[in-house]
């Protein structure tokens, strides 16, 4: 599943469409629409994006009458096409665009989400950002601290606290902050988390240089699984002692470790 850095490299790609209008909507999969086809229609028809940005693992365009907010889940992607390109063999959401463009949604799998929130509305269960100021040290430690027992990997998958990590980022961020991902988050010190939070910008932002991780057939163009410590690599040696990873299941993720460079 697209992570922070992936669903960055995916709205960085869409390039500026500040100014654009949204003229009307195609749903071929409307399942994958909150609240519902008729509602998108009625609030977001004729709308001018103001700003495009992510937020958490949602690409959000932000219009005059509300926000679209598209999270591609495990295969969706985004793309502005001209509007003779023809629709691909996965097209479930299209968006017609002002100067003949339109916003095309694939997704195979058809796990995403296009959501319409009214505006001002920030979106439901997405914590704060990673690049925020909101996201120092402290903050960490004393949010970690009301989480009371429940293990460190489990609780930076939790979008509602910090927000963007997925499977892939938070096996790193643990392995370069060297803290065991069971240890429970009230029992992490506070200089852990500063080494957790520099381990998050760290990684994140070397992983947005490098246009993501191109893990699976659903997301390809990065270059950051060139990079990885940990992730996918149960079984072979440390890249820094050499030790053979683990593996661990933890609150149904599983989660590889060094256990003798992660206490
Ligand atoms: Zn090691």
């Amino acid at each position: 599943m697209p992570e922070l850095p992936e669903v960055e490299t995916m709205m960085r790609s869409l390039g500026d469409l500040k100014g654009d209008a949204l003229l009307s909507f195609d749903f071929f999969w409307p399942r994958q629409v909150e609240p519902s086809p008729a509602i998108f229609k009625e609030k977001l028809t004729g709308a001018i994006i103001k700003e495009i940005k992510r937020r958490g693992k949602y690409i959000c365009l932000f219009t005059d009458k509300g926000l679209l907010a598209i999270h591609p889940r495990m295969s969706g992607s985004l793309a502005v096409l001209p509007e003779e390109v023809p629709l691909g063999k996965h097209t479930r959401l299209v968006a017609h665009l002002s100067g003949s463009k339109k916003l095309q949604f694939d997704d195979a799998r058809k796990f995403g989400r296009w959501k319409f929130l009214p505006p001002g509305a920030d979106i439901p269960g997405v914590g704060v950002e990673p690049f925020s100021p909101q996201f120092t040290a402290e903050w960490l430690y004393d949010t970690l601290k009301e989480q009371k027992k429940k293990p460190l990997k489990a609780l930076l998958l939790d979008q509602s606290l910090l927000c963007g990590l997925g499977n892939i980022y938070s096996d790193e961020v643990l392995f370069a902050a060297g803290i065991h991902p069971a240890r429970p988050g009230s029992a992490v010190t506070i200089n852990e988390c500063k080494a957790l939070q520099e381990a998050v910008l760290a990684i994140l932002s070397k992983a947005i240089e490098l246009k993501g991780t191109s893990f699976d057939w659903a997301y390809g163009g990065g270059s950051m699984q060139n990079n990885l410590m940990v992730y996918g690599r149960a079984g072979k040696p440390c890249k820094n002692c050499g030790t053979l990873l683990e593996s661990v299941k933890i609150g149904g993720r599983r989660s590889v470790f060094c256990q003798k460079c992660q206490k």
